[in-house]
């Protein structure tokens, strides 16, 4: 029992050294990523239910890293945060996002809005709308098709947090909350702050149409958004038999692998005229 209980403390001993290393790692190669030009953004697209329109795309980054490999945003956002490399990332994602758009629209097709990502550390950080001003006014892009996508724990100091959405609805530019659902005494604040997106977390969108706790509680989600005036968007719409459930709940737009997974931004003129003449 002793020699075995040495080998259980050995092996909790060698996971914790193992994540360790690859947080270290993350972290060295992330300090150079940007310069080395390591991240792409990626584009999905949101779709209008009642007119089967594209209404816009929400920019998802990637990080190809040569020693690394592929690193998932969930694995290297926290350390970008930890270490403040947030800011010139955020800053590139911003500035990628809306020249992008900004080209689409240039090329004819319909204008759409742009949805960004923002973290917690963004959002606070004071120089945020100056940066943000500068960006709409280096791309040419109008306010109106830039949508920064927060999320309920941002909002945990409810006052700041208010001014701060309050400040960025009066430039123009769209706010959606994300992950909605996931958070906690959130519903009590929910029409005190000013949004104008809502959009449904996955987790309760997946499997609508068998899980019927899950139907409930976005039918719900629905009902609320509609009451609050918002734009409710599901998330993680993969196939047809949920999408059909949420169209008999009135939900007004979704994003999932149904319609596309993310693409490259030299995919999107395609999708673009897949739903060409709908
Ligand atoms: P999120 O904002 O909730 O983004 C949605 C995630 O769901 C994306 O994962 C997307 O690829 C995935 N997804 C979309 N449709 C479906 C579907 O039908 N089924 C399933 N199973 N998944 C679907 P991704 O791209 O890996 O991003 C993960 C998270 O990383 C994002 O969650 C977001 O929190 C964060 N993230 C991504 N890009 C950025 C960024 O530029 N800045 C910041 N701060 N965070 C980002
Ligand atoms: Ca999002
Ligand atoms: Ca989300
Ligand atoms: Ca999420």
């Amino acid at each position: 029992a002793k020699e075995s209980g040495r080998n259980q403390v050995q092996y909790f001993n060698s996971q914790i050294y193992a994540k360790i290393e690859r947080r270290i790692k993350i972290e060295k190669h992330l300090r150079k990523a940007l310069e080395r030009n390591e991240f792409i953004l990626m584009y999905q697209p949101q779709v209008n239910l009642l007119e089967n329109q594209i209404i816009g795309f929400e920019s998802l980054i990637r990080w190809e890293s040569p020693e690394l490999g592929r690193v998932s945003p969930l694995e290297f956002i926290p350390v970008a945060e930890e270490t403040g490399l947030i800011f010139p990332i955020g800053k590139w994602v911003l500035q990628e996002a809306c020249r992008r758009n900004k080209m689409w629209q240039e090329l004819g097709f319909p204008k759409v809005t742009i949805a960004v990502n923002l973290s917690s550390k963004q959002f606070y950080d004071h120089s945020l709308k100056d940066q943000i001003h500068s960006i709409l006014l280096e791309t040419g892009l109008e306010p109106q098709y830039l949508e920064l996508e927060i999320t309920e724990s941002m909002t945990m100091d409810v006052q700041v947090a208010i001014a701060t959405l309050n400040s960025f609805r009066n430039m123009g530019l769209k706010i959606a909350m994300d992950d909605f659902g996931t958070g906690y005494s959130s519903l009590s604040y929910l029409k005190e702050f000013p949004i104008h997106n809502l959009k449904i977390d996955q987790s309760f969108v997946k499997d609508i149409s068998t899980n019927s706790t899950n139907a409930a509680i976005v039918n719900t989600i629905i009902t609320l958004a509609r009451n609050l005036k918002l734009v409710v968007i599901a998330e993680g719409v993969e196939n047809v038999n949920d999408l059909q459930l949420l169209q008999e709940f009135n939900c007004d737009r979704v994003q999932g692998y149904l319609y596309s997974r993310p693409v490259e931004a030299s995919q999107v003129p395609d999708i673009f005229a897949r739903f060409a003449g709908n």
